[in-house]
């Protein structure tokens, strides 16, 4: 596999020459957010300029370019996950809201007291907190794969749990505090075997490695626009036709509809039906900026990458003294993302000594707070990395933590 052209693809993101005191930003906050190239910038903006009008199929010219456009997103969004069609796509806000929409369309009125939901321990809030709540206004149990000590789906665990009594498996692709690449396919043939629906996060999962919904064969898969070089503001969920023609709508209004009366209303084809008011339509145009961008690098490529970044710096912060990582050693099952604890300096103070070194990382719960439980610890750093960078931001990464050791422990 050919190694990326680093400093060119850099020259495409403005805002990695941002310097603050005079030292140059190391941005190491992907997980959280990805920056955006010009490209996926300019797409947007030629939007705005050049054919912004509401979709729907207006009778003007404008509105009839806005509307191929949006509509087209879903092909190209489905093209890239390898999905069958437009059908399959629904553009929602972000991956939280894609769950939402399974748990409240397909949850709330497919499942009861004799269900159970079944989730991992590594599950992002999004899903956690989402599935938690529908089985309480369900009465459906919830249950939790467990996490092994290295960072790993306990698959035996998995196997004892899931059951004849289990209607909906949620679990992470790639974990966002762990880096836990998951066995997903193994698991959905579990869940199908018992007849189970199948939900992938895939938040880290789309924006690093190629993704194939259809070997996967998940039922639903989620991902997040802001996360893989596009804007805020767009997702999409994958459903498998046959369960979204049958699934209720989530939101109601215009633009979903094929007839209202006064008494009744009928729904519009897939994907419309799940899209109801004025949808994304820039966010969805900065979407398939940002698929043709990273296509036009190569997704396996995207990935090597950022599995070299990672065992670089997994190399570099085992060696430093009184750092824990947590999660997987890296190969085929760790993502590009390290979560780790300095002893003795709190993740926070560590964020904090980064932020004085222009070094970007996040710290806290990363939305795993019964995951961060089952660790011992309230918080941790997390350094993730993405097409952009370099293993001298690594170094300065590790330099900080030097700085930081020498300030608190
Ligand atoms: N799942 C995972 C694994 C994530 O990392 C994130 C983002 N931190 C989400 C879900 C939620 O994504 P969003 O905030 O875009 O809805």
């Amino acid at each position: 596999l050919e190694s990326l052209d680093v400093e060119a693809i850099r020259e495409e993101f403005p805002i990695l020459e941002r310097e603050f005191d005079g030292e140059q930003v190391v941005y190491l906050d992907n997980a959280a957010t990805t920056q955006t190239p010009d490209p996926v910038v300019d797409a947007m903006s030629d939007y705005y300029r050049e054919y912004n009008a509401n979709v729907h199929r207006g009778i003007h010219h404008l509105s009839q370019e806005a509307s191929i456009a949006y509509e087209e997103a879903h092909d190209r969004v489905a093209d890239f996950i390898g999905a069958d069609g437009r059908e399959e796509i629904i553009f929602t806000k972000n991956t939280t809201e894609a769950e939402n929409l399974v748990a409240y369309a397909w949850g709330l009125n497919e499942l009861g007291p004799d269900d159970e939901i079944v989730l991992t321990e590594m599950e992002h809030h999004a899903s956690l907190v989402t599935w938690q709540q529908i089985g309480k206004q369900t009465g459906a149990d919830v249950e939790y794969i467990r996490v092994t000590e290295d960072g790993r789906l306990d698959m035996d665990h998995a196997r004892e749990l899931i059951t004849d009594d289990t209607a909906m498996l949620s679990a992470v692709h790639v974990s966002n505090t762990l880096g836990t690449v998951n066995p997903v396919s193994k698991l959905v043939d579990i869940a199908h075997e018992h007849d189970a629906l199948a939900f992938i996060d895939g938040a880290q999962a789309v924006p690093n490695r190629p993704v194939d919904v259809d070997a996967i064969d998940a039922d639903f898969y989620a991902f997040s626009g802001h996360k893989m070089a596009g804007p805020t503001g767009i997702g999409a969920l994958y459903g498998k036709q046959e369960l979204l023609e049958e699934m209720q709508p989530y939101l109601y209004g215009g633009g979903m509809i094929r007839k209202v009366t006064f008494e009744d209303s009928t729904w519009d084809e897939l994907p419309w039906k799940f899209e109801p008011g004025t949808p994304q339509i820039a966010e969805a145009v900065g979407l398939v900026a940002a698929i043709d961008w990273l296509e036009e690098i190569g997704m396996d490529r995207v990935q090597a990458h950022e599995e070299e970044i990672t065992r670089y710096a997994y190399e570099q912060l085992t060696a430093e003294p009184d750092v824990e990582i947590y999660g997987p050693e890296p190969g085929s099952e760790r993502a590009g993302l390290v979560g780790f604890n300095v002893d003795g300096v709190h993740a926070h103070d560590l964020a904090s000594i980064m932020n004085d070194h222009t070094v970007a990382i996040r710290a806290g719960d990363h939305c795993t707070q019964p995951l961060h439980d089952k660790l011992g610890v309230a918080a941790s750093a997390r350094a993730s990395f993405y097409v952009y960078n370099t293993k001298d931001e690594v170094d300065k990464l590790v330099a900080a933590i030097d700085d930081a050791r020498q300030l608190f422990a």
